[in-house]
Formats: structure tokens, sequence, C-alpha cells
């Protein structure tokens, strides 16, 4: 029998979820799994959206952004294929929760946000979760990390139609980048991994993101 945490109101949903939504489709790694169950997802939404936080769909955050839904953001950490070790870029703080997610499972997490004010509250929530192995920028993340660093893996969570070519500089060699690339409207979440010159991609799925806007994504809407 399955006993819950009575202050932990949303664990039945945090457990349908793991079950249903993620192992009941192709999410496989254990690792990936259990993050997913500990991180209570419903800290990262405001009051009013928190009984949606474990719907298979995403979620508003303001500002037009959402969070993105919890079977996407378990495939894209699981195609990363991490262990412990890695540096990891994000672009698209948004609420924090894929960061969250990341930072359980690798060395350091470096997370860029357009908005200050997304990353300032995505801040809060993860130094509440005790987490500190995370290092915040604000600005055009698809210029890449601001000091010369370079990465083993890459997480892009917002639309872009290539991968923007500074975060290509930036990834190691045999390093991995996942991100949704396509226009505006559809994209394909792909994982490319880095060989010399060469960049090899594996298409995963059709997705749907709010797009990266700056240099090497898309220009702002009037
Ligand atoms: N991973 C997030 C979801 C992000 S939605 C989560 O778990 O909540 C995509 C985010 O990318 C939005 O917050 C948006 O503001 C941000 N974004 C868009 N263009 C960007 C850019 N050029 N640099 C950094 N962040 C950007």
């Amino acid at each position: 029998m399955v006993t819950y945490d009575p202050i932990d109101r949303y664990a039945p949903q945090r457990e349908h979820m793991i079950r249903h939504d993620l192992r009941g489709r192709d999410i496989r790694d254990a690792r990936v799994l259990e993050v997913l169950g500990q991180i209570p997802r419903e800290n990262f939404l405001a009051p009013q959206y928190q009984h949606a936080a474990y719907e298979d769909n995403p979620v508003p955050i303001g500002l037009g952004q959402t969070i993105s839904q919890p079977y996407i953001v378990a495939l894209m950490t699981q195609c990363l294929g991490l262990t412990g070790t890695e540096l990891v870029l994000e672009i698209g703080t948004g609420s924090g929760y894929q960061t969250a997610i990341l930072s359980k499972l690798c060395k350091k997490v470096y997370t860029i946000e357009r908005f200050d004010e997304l990353s300032v509250r995505a801040q809060s929530v993860l130094s509440t979760l005790d987490i500190h192995n995370v290092e915040y920028a604000v600005g055009d993340g698809s210029c890449g990390w601001q000091s010369p660093f370079l990465f083993s893996r890459i997480i892009v969570t917002a639309a872009v139609p290539r991968p923007p070519e500074p975060l290509v500089v930036q990834l190691q060699e045999d390093g991995i980048l996942v991100a949704p690339v396509g226009d505006e409207y559809s994209q394909t979440l792909i994982q490319y991994q880095k060989k010399g010159q060469e960049l090899r991609h594996i298409e995963i799925c059709g997705c749907r993101f709010v797009k990266l806007v700056g240099k090497y994504g898309f220009p702002p809407s009037e």
C-alpha cells in the first residue's frame, strides 16, 4: 500500500504523473523519475495555478511564458544522459522547475533567462528548496554564457529556428545539446551531439514551445 505524507497534499497527483504520464510513456531513466517524484512542481506556480501543477500540459507562469509539460521536462532531461558530473547550460530559466530537476542530476547548472522578474522568482523558489548548485544570469541566452566556458550539456527550453551558433561553440566535444527546433508554431525536439566539426542529430518528437527571443532566436513580436 502506498502511504502519503499528510502535509504533502500533492503527493498523490505527483505519483500519478510518474506512473501514468512518465513511466507510462517512455521515461525509463530511474534517476530522472526519482527526481521528478521529489521536486514539488506546485511551488513553481502562482497559487491560482497550483491545482494544475501535475496536469499533462504546460501552465502559465506570467509574462506570456509557460512551465513545460512534465513529460517534456522528463524527456529533455533523459535526452541529456546526466550522470552527476556535468556542467549544464540551460537557456530559458522560466519558473526554475527544469533548473531544479537538472540541479539534482548534475554537478552545476548555469541558467539564463530573458526576464529579470522570472529569474528572481526562480532563484527564490530554488533557495527555499535548498538548491545552491545553480548560477543565474539575465539576458539573451542565445548568445551563450558570458564567460567562455565549455559545457558538457546544453538544454534550450524555448523554440529556436536552428541551434544557436554561440551555444554550439560552447558545447564540449562529445557534448549533448537538446533543443526544440522549428518555426514559432511547431518544432521538433532534437538531440545533438558534437563530433569534431560535425553536429550529429536525432529527432525525438514533435513539440510546441514559446519562442526564444534573441539574436540567434526569433525577433520580438510587434
Ligand atoms: N524551463 C522553463 C520553461 C521555460 S519557457 C520552466 O521549467 O519553467 C521559456 C523561457 O525562455 C521563458 O521564461 C522565456 O522568457 C525564456 N526566454 C525566451 N527567450 C530567451 C532568451 N533569448 N534568453 C533567455 N531566456 C529566454
